[in-house]
């Protein structure tokens, strides 16, 4: 409804300032794709009006939507242009993948559930994003196929050690961002990729749900 979009297209605009500017993110290109994204069609209906919130939400199979800000501080991490491709582990409710597919070229993006992998992939046809490529499998291996990326999002948390498979597919001057850590707690880390080898800094402290496979946790439980 022509009423609802406007609704959503304010709550967006108060998110931007409350939640995002406020604490830093001055990228124009994510600042943009955070007004874009309709993030109140990627969760449940009965949540919508929740969608703009300041904090993650869930999205089924015990897996959550990251909060608006910690999708808007991945993104800007990544430096982003537009001929850039990006591969996403984890794909969950589509919403990352959705910021991503507004600024750069294409997005691979990864998911283990099938369901969630079902629902969004259909999501993303109906919403047009078709610069968006989806896969069904573990994402720990990567996507070797296509590989090398430019840049490389990790949107559930790791253990301490970061998958192999991840930093060989990434190219030269590529940047990667992954939660890595314990159970209860991680770091967001940021790589990058020279000549020399990889450097890494910590972006601070987050929670994610856990990253799970052959190059993650081990158990199936995704809590
Ligand atoms: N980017 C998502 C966040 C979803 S939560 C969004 O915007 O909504 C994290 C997702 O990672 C979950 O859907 C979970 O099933 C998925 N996941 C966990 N381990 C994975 C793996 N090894 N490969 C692919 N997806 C994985």
């Amino acid at each position: 409804m022509k009423k609802d979009a406007l609704k959503y297209e304010r709550l967006r605009e108060v998110m931007i300032k409350k939640q995002i500017e406020s604490r830093g993110i001055k990228d124009p290109k994510v600042l943009a794709a955070m007004g874009k994204v309709p993030r109140h069609l990627f969760v449940n209906e009965a949540l919508a009006d929740q969608a703009y919130g300041d904090f993650p939400l869930p999205i089924g199979e015990q897996q959550t939507i990251s909060q608006p800000y910690i999708v808007a501080e991945m993104t800007q991490s990544l430096q982003l242009t537009e001929e850039d491709r990006v591969l996403e582990i984890g794909t969950g409710s589509g919403y990352q993948a959705a910021i991503l597919s507004e600024i750069v070229f294409r997005v691979y993006t990864v998911e283990r559930i099938r369901s969630l992998y079902v629902k969004t992939r259909q999501l993303f046809d109906k919403l047009r994003y078709f610069n968006i490529v989806t896969r069904y499998s573990d994402g720990t291996t990567g996507w070797s196929d296509q590989s090398p990326f430019d840049a490389i999002i990790v949107t559930a948390g790791a253990t301490e050690e970061i998958p192999a498979p991840l930093i060989s597919q990434l190219a030269v001057g590529g940047r990667m961002v992954i939660p890595a850590g314990n159970q209860f707690s991680q770091d967001l880390i940021k790589l990058y990729k020279d000549e020399k080898g990889i450097h890494q800094t910590s972006l601070g402290g987050c929670r994610f749900v856990k990253l799970v496979g052959e190059h993650g946790w081990k158990d199936i439980r995704g809590t």
